[in-house]
């Protein structure tokens, strides 16, 4: 580990798994009973909009009551304490890194905890509900949804990951499964590069054979182990 000093951590639903946030994929493929193309779609938020901010709305609640996990600290740790670059790409729309003290954080895939006004394009922190409609607080209009990146739409800031991988020595891959693209794809960009990649897991999963190394166990294990590994040495 030694003549590492640029890193980029990717994290999915796998890591906050242990503070009782469902996966898709321990789901069975469903979201709280939904398919996704009747929640989580550009599709099917014109076709019934309130099944998607009720959907929304009782995600944003429930996330609320969670809290960050061994795993969530850990990152937030090295990130305190790593003096090279760092960046925590997240696929997932929940707060836990941030609540776990990380800084250095990205959410690829947006967050349940900020609304996007389609009128005036401006994104506001959010906590409460969106199916009564309430006014956006810059322009007032009635246009708000969640600010969560649905399948079929492109995820955010891909130009600053990408110029972070291009820095970076090392990629680690923490709790997803490797299915949903483009963050799926992040592993090939590492190795073209030349970075050395980790995964992290609870299982093998679709990307497995792209990393130099896969590291099996609960994130709450293996990610403090791997932290602990990394500043120690
Ligand atoms: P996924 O559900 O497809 O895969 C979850 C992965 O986590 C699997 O590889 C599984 O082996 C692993 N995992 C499960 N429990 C784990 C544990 N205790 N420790 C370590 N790994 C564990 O999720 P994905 O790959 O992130 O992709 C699905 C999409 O849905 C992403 O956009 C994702 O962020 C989103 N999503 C987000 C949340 C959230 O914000 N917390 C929750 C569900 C889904």
């Amino acid at each position: 580990m030694s003549q590492i000093r640029n890193i980029v951590i990717l994290t999915g639903a796998g890591i906050s798994a242990e503070s009782g946030i469902d996966t898709f994929r321990s789901a069975g493929g469903l979201w709280e009973q939904h398919r996704v193309e009747d929640v989580a779609t550009p599709e099917a938020f014109s076709r019934d909009p309130d099944l998607v901010l009720r959907f929304y709305d009782m995600r944003r609640a429930a996330i609320q009551e969670k809290v960050p996990n061994a795993a969530h600290r850990a990152l937030a740790e090295l990130d305190a304490q790593w003096n090279g670059n760092l960046l925590i790409v997240t696929q997932n729309v929940d707060d836990l890194h941030e609540r776990g003290g990380a800084r250095r954080v990205l959410h690829m895939h947006g967050e349940h905890l900020k609304a996007w006004c389609t009128s005036c394009d401006i994104r506001s922190h959010w906590r409460g509900t969106l199916i009564d409609r309430p006014c956006c607080p810059v322009c007032q209009a009635r246009t708000l949804r969640p600010d969560v990146v649905w399948f079929g739409e492109m995820p955010y800031r891909m130009g600053e990951i990408h110029a972070a991988l291009r820095e970076a020595d090392l990629f680690v891959s923490i709790g997803t499964s490797g299915a949903v693209y483009p963050a799926a794809g992040l592993v090939r960009t590492a190795r073209e590069l030349g970075l050395q990649t980790l995964e992290l897991n609870l299982e093998r999963s679709q990307g497995s054979n792209w990393f130099h190394e896969t590291r099996l166990g609960p994130a709450t294990e293996v990610v403090p182990d791997w932290v602990a590994e990394v500043l120690g040495g």
